[in-house]
């Protein structure tokens, strides 16, 4: 009880936000939840190993976004919306987020007055500012600050970068994104680099990965490390194996996983992420990858109407899960193993329940707590083919 009363004192806004539903729970009853909530939904699927945790399970989201508006004074606020509702709820320090990050967006918020710059309205289509976005890379410290706005046209922006590279100077690289669309999305398709590369970079497992503004990149760096070396682990490679990396993102696993194995395969949808995952290789020198664009499931199906083969297939798809064209083509490809990386637990209940019927058993599953404080779930799988 005690706990409870502290943990909640923690965040004034925790009720309204509803991001951290956990916050009240203790930290290891949080873990031993999640644990028996996947061996719940894996029964008789899949036996779980175990549920990896942090030892400081707060600060850890390096991807921190905010929503601008106004409050009923006409004051600039930023946070996020109320869970279901675009109400604007104001955050100024959070409890999951990067510290770093809240404030540089705090100083943005602070700075838009004396540059006269507007908060979108949402109703109205007026105003300028819709979000701002900021991602650092952990291990090498380089920060992207994006600026969403409404219309392409910003005035004094030469001089508002100026002023916030002054009072930020750890920021190296700002970009504007137009995004000018009554719609639930942050990011519109135009950019401009106002300052810096246009991208950032951070190191995971000994590899340097560039990321960029629309790239999908996990948000949790140490947790991250934990889970791609569980998955390398549990793919067994030897050196001389044929690997698929399918949604691959920017290419990390395969990327990390190149270096014990024969030769990888990645397949992407989103064209910045392969773009990011090329430009990768490149810069680690990493020779035996290539990269492809398109959908996962079509690609598994051409491979295999080739008659390609595969040793070893991880697959981390988004929470909406994998496709049963996909997995029917990987079971044509015939791996020895599959590693699935799950951010969405019903959906892999769903496709481990394809893959038993493809030919596939899952052996063993990890639990990694990606978000602490939160209800989210991930987890990897290791599949072997036969029953
Ligand atoms: N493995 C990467 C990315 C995982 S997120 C990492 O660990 O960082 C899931 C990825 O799947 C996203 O990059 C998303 O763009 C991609 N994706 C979504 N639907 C897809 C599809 N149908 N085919 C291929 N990739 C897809």
């Amino acid at each position: 009880m005690e706990e409870k009363k502290k943990e909640r004192a923690l965040c004034p806004v925790s009720k309204k936000c509803g991001g951290c539903q956990l916050l009240d729970i203790p930290y290891k009853k949080q873990l031993d939840d999640k644990r028996k909530m996947l061996s719940g939904l894996l029964k008789d699927l899949c036996p779980v190993k175990g549920m990896l945790g942090m030892e400081d399970p707060y600060h850890y989201r390096n991807k921190v976004h905010a929503v601008f508006s106004r409050d009923r004074k006409g004051n600039p606020v930023s946070g996020v919306y109320q869970a279901n509702s675009h109400i604007v709820v104001p955050v100024e320090k959070c409890l999951i987020e990067d510290e770093k990050a809240d404030e540089i967006i705090g100083t943005i918020r602070g700075m838009l007055r004396s540059f006269k710059i507007k908060t979108y309205d949402e109703d109205t289509g007026y105003g300028l500012l819709r979000h701002v976005l900021v991602k650092r890379g952990f291990s090498t410290n380089e920060i992207m600050v994006v600026l969403v706005t409404a219309s392409p046209i910003f005035p004094s922006k030469n001089n508002f970068v100026k002023a916030l590279r002054q009072k930020h100077p750890e920021i190296t690289t700002i970009i504007q994104n137009i995004n000018g669309r009554g719609t639930s999305m942050v990011l519109g398709d135009r950019e401009n680099v106002l300052y810096g590369k246009g991208y950032i970079e951070d190191v995971l497992c000994g590899r340097r990965f560039r990321v960029s503004s629309r790239s999908f990149y996990q948000v949790n760096p140490v947790q991250t490390e934990v889970l791609y070396k569980k998955a390398i682990k549990l793919a067994g490679l030897t050196g001389k194996e044929t690997v698929i990396d399918a949604y691959c993102g920017i290419g990390t696993i395969g990327i990390i996983a190149a270096g014990s194995a024969g030769n990888v395969l990645g397949i992407e949808l989103n064209k910045d992420a392969v773009r990011d995952a090329i430009s990768n290789a490149k810069a680690n020198g990493v020779k035996n990858i290539r990269f492809y664009c398109g959908d996962a499931g079509e690609f598994m199906e051409q491979m295999a109407a080739d008659g390609e083969k595969a040793d070893v297939v991880f697959l981390d798809p988004p929470r909406s899960g994998s496709t049963e064209k996909f997995i029917n083509s990987v079971a044509k490809l015939g791996p020895a193993r599959v590693v699935y990386i799950s951010c969405g637990p019903e959906t892999l209940a769903r496709d481990l329940k394809w893959f038993k019927k493809a030919g596939y058993k899952a052996k063993e599953a990890w639990g990694v707590d990606m978000f602490p404080m939160v209800e989210h779930c991930e987890c990897v799988v290791r599949l072997e083919r036969g029953r």
